[in-house]
């Protein structure tokens, strides 16, 4: 589970364990949640190797625990989800090669090729998921572009802006949002169709904690 965290990467290190999050319904059930460990994992911020606490929460209903990540967290993947968006964008809406991007990101070139591989790989995808979820939240339809991951870029962007206009989102980032409604999964390898995804069920507003 991914909760669209508002906070600055350095503050929730800062928090460590002591870190707040909302209290959040169980997906399968929606029973309450509750502490019930956690780890930590690291995350790449501005260049940085960092150590964040990750809660995880268990369902007393379904005897069934999640991890709760903040949204700047990608699953699996180490650097957060402003540096990855932003590889991507600039290399998937055709501004640079992976290379140069890659040097101004500070991320190592295989590393920033695979996302921008992934993300083509599921941009036809991505691109449909976001623009039915910009039209949910009341943008026009979007005309596709013969470019799959430029209209991918697009409809993220659109989505983004209609729920820019809701409480909270706009605070959280594009790339942050992208990351909320995908579970974490914007680049993953395995992940169920995006718009079970995007639906309005999984679409949790960011409620401060
Ligand atoms: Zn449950």
């Amino acid at each position: 589970m991914v909760w669209p965290c508002p906070l600055p990467v350095d503050a929730y290190v800062a928090a460590g364990r002591e870190v707040e999050f909302p209290r959040l319904a169980c997906p399968a059930c929606a029973g309450p949640l509750v502490l019930w460990s956690g780890y930590w994992r690291h995350v790449r911020a501005a260049g940085r190797c960092r150590k964040i606490f990750v809660p995880r929460l268990r369902c007393g209903l379904c005897e069934v625990s999640h991890a709760l990540l903040p949204a700047f967290v990608l699953a699996w993947r180490l650097d957060v989800a402003e540096t990855v968006g932003a590889v991507i964008a600039e290399v998937a809406g055709g501004g640079c090669g992976v290379r140069p991007a890659a040097a101004r990101w500070g991320v190592p070139y295989t590393t920033a090729r695979g996302w921008v591989r992934r993300f083509r790989r599921r941009a036809l995808d991505l691109g449909a998921g976001f623009a039915a979820l910009a039209v949910e939240l009341g943008a026009d339809a979007l005309r596709p572009a013969a470019d799959a991951g430029r209209f991918a870029l697009t409809a993220i962007g659109a989505a983004f802006g209609a729920a820019a206009g809701l409480p909270g989102w706009l605070a959280v980032g594009v790339w942050r949002f992208a990351c909320s409604v995908s579970g974490g999964r914007l680049i993953a390898a395995n992940t169920a169709s995006p718009y079970l995804m995007v639906g309005k069920r999984r679409f949790m507003p960011p409620v401060p904690p």
